[in-house]
């Protein structure tokens, strides 16, 4: 069975791009076929936690990088499990090599390599672990599996049934990579409101590698994460940046359930305690910092969340952060970067103050 997303958060949390509400709306709203599709998509994952369990013990994993590497570059590899669900599959392009006739697996080589040059060549960081790490992704996994994911340790992705072109947004890539870093540095658990912040970082960056890739500017970008993916509604996204609750109404999906701000927080025991939907708020602040400042995301906004996400005291609350202590912080480093009485410093306040999470 496919391995998936809908267990409690926990050490071994496989992170998904096509969140559990939404798969449960086509397993209610669908034909027998996408129901049957979504839930496999939803099934349980212990088989596949199993596998990665006994791979490390077995330090099957271990491929050791150079011992010195001078100039930083992307060590990418990209496997294809033929619609098996043997990770990671079978090697279809390695570092270097030319393009493939497989379109999915040139697009996970390009997208490994966007990811990767936004954070060396923006946030000066050497890969997921600042440290070289080899990115990794499989394609065609399982038959018609309709997610793809960050397993820990690399990105799997389905070609999808009733979503598609899982392998070519550059922001789910984005996104998911971000999982990793995540993983590496702040450790944000994956609950309530430190796993929302979890989601959340990871749309910040998801969009920020699709943005650094086609040169868009804070005003150019669509700030939707995902859009494309469902093909019947081809505009639609999984999530707005710019207006959470907006990026998708469709009678398969249901509408968008996210908030833009605190007075429509959502409490529920799903989905981790709405990881995917409360999100929504710490994503529309840093839409609304970013905005507020113009240029280019990463230059201002980008900087000051990055410093957040390596900040040793977000590291220290990683399984109780609440959505305030985290807007503490990122003003904080907006005023140790641009200065207490900046531009930079009061538009993130603001932006945290309009989401009602700030006074
Ligand atoms: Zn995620």
């Amino acid at each position: 069975m496919p391995s998936s997303c809908s267990h409690p958060g926990h050490r071994h949390s496989i992170f998904c791009i096509i969140p559990p509400h939404m798969l449960r709306a086509i397993a209610r709203n669908g034909n027998d076929q996408q129901r049957q599709f979504a839930l496999d998509s939803l099934g349980h994952d212990s088989t596949h936690r199993s596998r990665r369990e006994i791979a490390n013990f077995a330090g099957q994993q271990v491929i050791l990088p150079p011992p010195v590497i001078l100039v930083p570059h992307p060590n990418r590899h990209v496997y294809n499990t033929n619609h098996g669900t043997t990770l990671p599959g079978v090697m279809a392009r390695a570092e270097g090599q030319p393009a493939v006739a497989d379109a999915a697996v040139n697009d996970v080589y390009d997208n490994l390599g966007h990811t990767f040059g936004l954070y060396l060549n923006i946030f000066h960081r050497n890969s997921i672990n600042n440290a070289g790490m080899a990115m990794n992704g499989t394609v065609h996994y399982s038959n018609g599996y309709d997610n793809a994911f960050w397993n820990g340790s690399q990105m799997v992705f389905g070609d999808g049934h009733v979503f598609s072109g899982l392998t070519k947004s550059i922001d789910v890539t984005g996104h998911e990579l971000t999982h990793g870093v995540t993983q590496f540095e702040s450790g944000l658990a994956y609950h309530d409101q430190p796993g929302a912040l979890n989601e959340s970082m990871s749309d910040v960056f998801g969009i920020m590698v699709k943005q650094h890739a086609l040169n868009l500017t804070t005003a150019q970008s669509d700030w939707l994460i995902g859009v494309g993916l469902f093909p019947a509604y081809p505009t639609q996204a999984l999530r707005s940046m710019k207006a959470p609750g907006t990026a998708y109404n469709n009678p398969l999906l249901g509408h968008d359930p996210q908030p833009a701000d605190m007075a429509h927080y959502v409490q529920t025991a799903q989905d981790n305690g709405g990881v995917h939907i409360n999100s929504g708020i710490p994503n529309h602040a840093f839409y609304l910092t970013a905005n507020a400042l113009g240029g280019y995301a990463w230059e201002k906004a980008g900087q000051i969340w990055y410093d957040t996400q390596r900040d040793a005291a977000l590291k220290s609350t990683a399984q109780t952060v609440t959505f305030k202590s985290f807007a503490n912080l990122t003003v904080t480093h907006a005023a140790a970067r641009f200065g207490a009485a900046s531009a930079e410093r009061n538009a993130v306040f603001n932006a945290w103050h309009t989401v009602g999470v700030l006074p």
